[in-house]
């Protein structure tokens, strides 16, 4: 492994790598400003991603900027911060070494007095790896694109289709999942095809559209409190989301996805499945847990003592969704308090100063299901409807990274959301919407060649010319 451009410190300051640019990583890098230290944040990718508002991507409300700053900016005014675009793919905890691979390929060594591991998490198929390929998830702005590309190139078959069980096919859409993102996901698929899309289209209706909502539970939004759950639900079967509850997916192919509920085995013919239903922990995290001699939890998270540090390793915190501590969640309040602690740690220990142990500050949970309405449950207070999403909006607008950000999504929802009712990030080419309906997305995550072939027979009797006339 060759050393580039990253080797010992220039200043003789004490070094801090910070492994991933989300909401742990970034507040740690933040808590240091200022402090006499050396932070290098490497991330594979060359942003800070607002994860709760991805869906708001995969549907066509925003565009992908406003909700991921690049980290470089960010960070422009740290003088003490410097950020690499690489992949992490060894820590060597003895050698006090991060392994990295850049873009190019070239291996990077980047040396540490102290580490901070936040990766995150990624997603999880129960075993069933293969749904990948079927069932996309929301953890990326190019999941989300991609989501929104596959969602938008189904509305176009759907006008172009001249069967009408086809077209239904076309129609259906598949949520697997009802936490949080699944059920903001199926919402904004609903008022997409109910409320957004009718006027555009001439051949189909997209009223007619099916959104169903699959969730394994008993009920939606399973760590939510039962008053929450059941306006949530209600809410949705009200914007036309079909509710599956107790039900799980077996099985999918590129067509269909088959399902078991509480009425036995179906098999619901569909071009459009989402996962939005488990996340494991960064791979890192078994990394780190192998090292330390520790055992990961179900979710592959690896656990941490009380100031958030590795077992044996009194200079390796590791923070945020890929950590078991205190059985705290896997969502952003976590991470952020976690990222701002060991900065305050680490800047404790240069003086010579203790740091009392993390306590986690539960400022509650929310979220939205669809226009103007939202669950909050904060300070013990449940929130429902229209003052909910008030509160959400504003809470989610808070914690978005940069005022520039902050304005552009509050103009965007103003002109998407409550004046025109329309979405203004619908863009997609030929090429990709013939790959979605065609092949689906690899399993890689790239998107496969084009091949020169269509996905199903034509109906016996279907027209193979457009149909022009406007309904
Ligand atoms: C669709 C969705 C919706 C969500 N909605 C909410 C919500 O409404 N409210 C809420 O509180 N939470 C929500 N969450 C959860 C919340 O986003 C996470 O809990 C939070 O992002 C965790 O922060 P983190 O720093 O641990 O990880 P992340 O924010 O995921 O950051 C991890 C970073 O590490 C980088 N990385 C990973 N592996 C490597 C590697 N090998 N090398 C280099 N870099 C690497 C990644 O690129 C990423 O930038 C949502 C999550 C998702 C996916």
């Amino acid at each position: 492994m060759g050393t580039v451009g990253a080797g010992q410190s220039t200043t003789g300051r004490h070094r801090v790598v910070v492994v991933g640019g989300g909401f742990g990583g970034l507040n740690v890098t933040r808590a240091l400003a200022g402090a006499d230290v050396e932070v290098t944040l490497v991330d594979r990718s060359n942003h800070h991603l607002f994860q709760p508002l991805l869906y708001q991507v995969a549907t066509g409300i925003l565009p992908p900027g406003l909700i991921a700053p690049a980290l470089r900016s960010i960070s422009k005014r740290q003088r003490n911060a410097r950020v690499l675009l690489a992949d992490v793919q060894d820590l060597d905890l003895d050698r006090r070494l991060v392994g990295a691979r850049a873009p190019d390929g070239r291996l990077l060594e980047l040396p540490y007095d102290t580490l901070v591991v936040a990766a995150g998490a990624t997603h999880s198929y129960f075993g069933k790896d293969h749904f990948a390929e079927y069932a996309p998830g929301m953890k990326t702005i190019e999941d989300a694109r991609y989501v929104r590309d596959a969602i938008l190139a189904k509305f176009e078959m759907a006008e172009i289709a001249t069967d009408p069980a086809e077209r239904a096919e076309w129609l259906t859409f598949v949520v697997v999942g009802a936490g949080p993102t699944g059920v903001e996901l199926a919402g904004q698929i609903a008022e997409l095809a109910h409320t957004v899309l009718p006027r555009d289209y001439r051949s189909a209706d997209t009223r007619q559209a099916r959104i169903i909502l699959l969730e394994g539970a008993g009920a939606v939004l399973p760590p939510f409190a039962p008053k929450l759950q059941a306006y949530t639900q209600k809410r949705l079967e009200e914007m036309g989301v079909e509710v599956r509850l107790n039900t799980l997916a077996v099985d999918m192919d590129h067509q269909s996805i088959t399902v078991k509920g509480p009425d036995g085995l179906e098999t619901i013919r569909t071009g459009s499945r989402f996962w939005a239903a488990g996340v494991q922990a960064s791979p890192l995290a078994r990394m780190l847990a192998g090292h330390a001699g520790v055992e990961t939890d179900r979710a592959g998270r690896v656990p941490v003592s009380a100031d958030c540090t590795v077992a044996g390793h009194p200079e390796v915190f590791a923070i945020g969704d890929m950590v078991a501590l205190d059985k705290l969640p896997g969502v952003a309040q976590p991470a952020i308090q976690e990222g701002k602690y060991v900065g305050r740690v680490i800047k404790d220990r240069l003086a010579g100063r203790q740091t009392p142990p993390f306590r986690y500050f539960d400022k509650g949970t929310m979220a939205t299901i669809g226009y103007r309405s939202a669950v909050a449950d904060a300070f013990g207070v449940k929130v429902i409807g229209f003052p909910a999403y008030v509160m959400w909006v504003f809470i989610h607008v808070l914690y978005l990274v940069g005022w520039g950000n902050r304005l552009g999504t509050l103009y965007t929802w103003a002109r998407a959301l409550w004046l025109s009712h329309t979405r203004g990030n619908r863009i997609i080419a030929f090429e990709t919407a013939h790959q979605e309906v065609t092949e689906g997305r690899a399993p890689a995550g790239r998107p496969p060649t084009i091949l020169p072939r269509s996905t199903r027979p034509p109906a016996p009797d279907a027209e193979e010319t457009i149909p022009g006339a406007p309904r």
